[in-house]
């Protein structure tokens, strides 16, 4: 599908229409510049947007919308309006037959350990304390076991972990630890569980903002925005080479109307870094650049089920850590908002399959995903096979940054190699290799305004400098 005539040369040209790209050249239209969204998919939305089959209504992984920031939290009321539901966040994880709430609080991990255990547990906690404290944190397993025990370590943090990844928590740096685990230690944690702190972090908050038809709703209104203050976006439109040239880019694009070159004074990328690289016309080294800095994504498939059943149970998500199941998580769209089944005598589940194109499960036919999905979730009790209505399947290959050993020194070493291009920005979760939430993204597109156009009056709120709390 195309959308909207080029008008010629753009002041900004924005690969990817997701949540990124789309704030990006909504606020570059509000200030005045010409801008443009390349994207290659059918819809815009990317990773954030919600897929509509015979009135169901999916997220690719269910989406919650939270933030910290009073700034991006007016944007989005702003965006969205009355659209904006509060929903109560219900999560919890399969354990050894048992569901229990997640995030795991400290409690709730001791009464998942027999009086043995506990005191196994309790003594690698002391174990590590006073063994490990001398060893830097460089893996996911150095930081938790330092923190936490092994015990813990085995029981809690390992499974979901390497289910997600796909590499062992010894390959995995620290960073993400860092970034993700709320707590950073059991005595913390057992202040937290005395004490609540005001502001739990982003992964622990009891509830959330959603948008009432699905999270696809904030790329959707940032896109009829664009386009009501004449911006444009190309759909289906793939850039096949980029160039830089004297005052800008010249970037060259297939799409259904036919192969064109667009200019602009600057390049926005949204679009994964690797395939960004290669972009980059062969003289400019950015093929052989894309092999040298290997910047790696976890995949992910998507399988929706729509049921003929009226819940299957009261969870935002809920998390699968053990092999047995070929899924890792799953969310039922109905607990977020009603408008998400067509009626309410039935429902609907989002199972998520974390996996990699090289995986044996990724060309797995479609029936055959299913059919292992459908009978696990059957043992469980979850649903008989009779109630699946129908079923629908996306892979998506660079849903997650993989934050393995030595990704920094290779990410650092990416963007020198771009800085030769100053015109040429990065931004958003996929386009700079970053584990960022829908929220961090937006700030980062705002951080990036405000340093770009420091003496404009901004239709944007400005924010304080980065502080790594990305989501
Ligand atoms: C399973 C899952 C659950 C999540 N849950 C949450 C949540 O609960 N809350 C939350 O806030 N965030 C969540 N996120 C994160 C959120 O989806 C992202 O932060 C956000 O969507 C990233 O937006 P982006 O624009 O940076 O990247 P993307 O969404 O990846 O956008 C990049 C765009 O570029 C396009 N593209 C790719 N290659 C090309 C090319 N060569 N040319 C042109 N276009 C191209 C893609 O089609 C895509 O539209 C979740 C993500 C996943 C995977």
């Amino acid at each position: 599908m195309t959308e909207d005539r080029p008008s010629g040369q753009f002041d900004f040209l924005i690969l990817g229409g997701g949540v990124a790209g789309l704030t990006a050249a909504r606020e570059l239209l509000r200030l005045g510049q010409r801008a443009a969204v390349i994207e290659k998919g059918a819809d815009v939305g990317g990773l954030a947007r919600t897929v509509v089959r015979d009135g169901f209504r999916f997220d690719l992984g269910g989406h919650r919308f939270h933030s910290h920031n009073p700034a991006v939290l007016r944007w989005l009321r702003d965006l969205l309006g009355d659209d904006l539901l509060t929903v109560p966040r219900v999560s919890r994880i399969k354990l050894n037959g048992r569901y229990i709430p997640y995030p795991i609080t400290l409690p709730t991990a001791i009464t998942a350990f027999s009086p043995l255990q506990g005191v196994q547990a309790a003594a690698s906690y002391f174990l590590a304390r006073f063994s490990e404290q001398k060893r830097p944190d460089r893996s996911f397993e150095d930081w938790v076991i330092r923190r936490f025990g092994r015990a813990m370590y085995g029981r809690f943090f390992q499974p979901y972990t390497e289910k997600v990844w796909g590499i062992p928590g010894r390959e995995l740096s620290a960073d993400w630890a860092a970034q993700r685990i709320g707590l950073p230690g059991v005595w913390p944690a057992i202040r937290h569980s005395l004490r609540p702190a005001a502001q739990p972090p982003a992964t622990a908050v009891s509830r959330f903002y959603y948008p009432r038809a699905g999270f696809g709703m904030i790329p959707q209104a940032l896109a009829d925005d664009i386009r009501a203050r004449g911006g444009t976006i190309l759909t289906g439109t793939t850039p096949t080479r980029i160039t830089a040239v004297p005052g800008g880019f010249e970037v060259t694009l297939r799409g259904p109307s036919g192969t064109q070159t667009w200019c602009a004074a600057e390049l926005i990328a949204t679009i994964p870094l690797g395939a960004l690289l290669r972009l980059l016309a062969s003289d400019s080294g950015g093929e052989a650049a894309s092999r040298r800095f290997r910047l790696n994504y976890r995949g992910l498939i998507c399988v929706f089920l729509a049921l003929d059943r009226e819940r299957v149970s009261g969870d935002s998500w809920t998390y699968f850590p053990e092999p047995e199941f070929i899924f890792g998580r799953t969310h039922e769209p109905k607990n977020w908002s009603l408008d998400m089944v067509p009626d309410g005598r039935c429902t609907s589940l989002g199972v998520e399959i974390f996996a990699n194109p090289d995986e044996p499960v990724w060309s797995w036919p479609e029936a055959q995903i299913v059919d292992a999905v459908v009978s696990q979730l059957a043992r469980i009790g979850w649903l008989s096979p009779e109630e699946v209505r129908d079923h629908w399947l996306l892979r998506l290959p660079h849903a997650y940054p993989i934050y393995d050993l030595g990704y920094g020194e290779r990410l650092a070493q990416a963007r020198q190699f771009l800085a030769q291009w100053p015109r040429l920005h990065l931004l958003g979760r996929t386009g700079s290799f970053r584990y960022m939430n829908s929220d961090g993204v937006i700030e980062d597109v705002f951080r990036f305004l405000d340093a770009r156009f420091p003496a404009m009056e901004m239709a944007v709120p400005s924010l304080p400098e980065e502080d790594g709390r990305w989501a």
